[in-house]
């Protein structure tokens, strides 16, 4: 067990030892942990639903009415009506024909990736996608080509070379990417896609809720459901629920059933939790105004950072601050905590080295004076980080 300690030691030494907080409670947008509350930046509950009454009293309801667990996978006994109805209504909401409901988005990708691609294929995706698209690549024994972030001369250059030396092809992208906020090129991935004769997989994790007519995502805000093959998302973000689905033809998903071992092979998610999404689903087409007014503020705070002097991207409800080392990055969210609010630093190996960054996500439930205050104390930062940088300058000219 000694490369477990050394292993350790290691993430010690680099500032990217993780650890878990351990809370007393969350809500949207709030933390208490040991007895104190915080202003929580960090986390996915985008619109604040986690705690939505109307989801709340759907998970009771069908808590009390199918018991706890469902106990076997959907293949199984563990295949209730209600999934399905959970499945109607999100094809349905993503414009497509079908869709299938996987126990988590790690699940989904980790079971769609691999049913897409064998030894003679290929994957094409985007150097930013999420560990579990990746995973799913690596997983499925495909050859893989990483393209330049949203760089699609790059991603034509393999495809070019590439393509058609394997039989299938696939291309992974996120829609708005989890840790810098920012878009995917739909439209251009769509063209590619075709010229090339590849799938498209979209992953629509960050996008769901927030962006498009009540929340449908961006794929459908493009006017691109038709042209992605494969619209997948999570009910784990932005709707306050669990689970993670792909919406995509009849054809797809009755293969899926057959060959996604993810879903195959795992028992089928509790009724409390499906009953829970398909609220949020109807929440989201009833209380549409939430998604606009969080981009709204999200606008506003990205002006104010950028006015601050912190170098910002993205173009969404997550606003990543470039800050560098992950030391510093580590330290500052320290001084951040202490004043009340909880950023958490995201640090390698998540994003590349050099490249720590605070991810400010963004509630609906957030107070203006909350993120008022939060826009003040990274004035401050930022002043407190220059005097360190002219101190470190001054430092290396002696
Ligand atoms: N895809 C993306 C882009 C994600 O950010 C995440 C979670 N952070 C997932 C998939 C996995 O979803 P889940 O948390 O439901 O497993």
């Amino acid at each position: 067990m000694e490369f477990i300690k050394d292993y350790l030691a290691k993430r010690k030494n680099e500032d990217t030892l993780r650890s878990l907080l351990n809370l007393d409670t969350r809500g949207p947008g709030m933390i208490v942990r040991q007895g104190l509350k915080y202003v929580d930046f960090s986390s996915n509950d985008y619109l604040g639903l986690s705690r939505h009454p109307q989801l709340i009293d759907a998970a009771r309801q069908a808590l009390e009415k199918y018991g706890v667990g469902t106990g076997a996978s959907r293949l199984l006994s563990g295949d209730l009506k209600l999934h399905h109805l959970l499945e109607e209504e999100t094809a349905s909401f993503k414009h497509k024909e079908s869709a299938l409901f996987f126990n988590s988005g790690y699940h989904a990708n980790l079971g769609i990736i691999p049913a897409f691609s064998g030894k003679n294929d290929v994957i094409f995706s985007d150097s930013l996608c999420h560990a579990s698209q990746i995973d799913g690549a690596i997983l499925s024994r495909a050859a893989r080509f990483l393209f330049r972030h949203n760089d699609m001369e790059h991603l034509e250059d393999l495809l070019k070379s590439e393509r058609f030396k394997f039989d299938k092809a696939l291309i992974l992208t996120e829609s708005v990417f989890s840790m810098d906020g920012d878009k995917a090129p739909l439209r251009s991935l769509v063209e590619l896609k075709q010229r090339y004769h590849c799938v498209l997989m979209v992953d629509e994790a960050h996008a769901t809720g927030i962006f498009g007519n009540q929340g449908r995502g961006l794929v459908e805000s493009e006017g691109l459901s038709e042209d992605v093959d494969l619209i997948m998302g999570t009910f784990s973000k932005a709707l306050g629920g669990f689970g993670a689905y792909l919406a995509a033809s009849r054809l797809v998903t009755d293969y899926l059933i057959n060959s996604a071992r993810s879903f195959i092979y795992s028992t089928a998610l509790p009724c409390s939790i499906v009953a829970a999404n398909l609220a949020a689903l109807e929440v989201c087409k009833n209380e549409p105004w939430r998604g606009p007014a969080l981009l709204d503020c999200a606008q506003r705070f990205r002006t104010a950072l950028g006015d601050a002097g912190w170098s910002i991207s993205g173009d969404s409800q997550i606003i990543p601050v470039m800050i560098g080392d992950s030391t510093t990055a580590l330290n500052y969210a320290k001084i951040l905590l202490e004043k009340g609010f909880q950023v958490l630093p995201i640090r390698p190996p998540t994003v590349p080295d050099g490249t720590s960054r605070f991810r400010f996500s963004l509630c609906y439930e957030h107070t203006e004076e909350e993120v008022s205050a939060v826009v003040e104390a990274m004035k401050e930062l930022k002043r407190y980080h220059e005097k360190c940088s002219d101190v470190k300058l001054q430092d290396r000219k002696r």
